[in-house]
């Protein structure tokens, strides 16, 4: 054999060890929900294998009303005068079909790389398999009103003509 052949080999075998280490990292990844109050990333979920199995979507099964009475304000009762649609929030699904993570948001958190790779390595999602998807389901109340005021400017706009 010779000698580039040998490194050809070496550095194919760094990097399956890299994939091997990455695989390792992304052990038990986690399904559930989040909010981003304040930058700061509330979540809750469980791993990927103790959710009920289905057909497509595999979903941990609570909405964000309930995390929000249950959990959120329990920990930060000042923000009780807020409904649980005010701040930015988002999930992570497991989509069968296409064997990869799903992590869907309101569109100012994808926005904010840090606060993805956050979400990421606390949840314990392979980043290699997870998609960052924007969900107009998903909208904060200042993303609403964003776009309620381009929708109104447009239509001023209009009548304008
Ligand atoms: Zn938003």
């Amino acid at each position: 054999m010779s000698k580039p052949t040998d490194l050809h080999e070496l550095i194919t075998s760094i990097q399956d060890g890299h994939e091997m280490v990455e695989f390792h990292e992304s052990e038990n990844p986690h399904l559930g929900l989040f909010y981003v109050i304040d930058e700061k990333l509330y979540w809750e979920g469980v791993p990927l294998e103790s959710i009920q199995d289905s057909y497509h979507y595999r979903i941990y099964p609570k909405m964000h009303p309930t995390f929000w009475n249950d959990t959120i304000l329990k920990n930060r009762p000042e923000l009780n005068k807020f409904d649980a649609y005010y701040f930015p929030r988002g999930r992570v699904v497991y989509d069968k079909k296409l064997s990869r993570y799903e992590l869907v948001a309101d569109k100012c958190i994808i926005r904010k790389e840090k606060i993805v790779s956050r979400i990421i390595i606390e949840m314990k999602l392979p980043r290699k398999h997870t998609e960052i998807l924007g969900d107009p389901h998903y909208e904060c109340f200042k993303c609403k009103a964003e776009k309620i005021s381009k929708l109104e400017s447009e239509l001023e706009k209009l009548a304008a003509k």
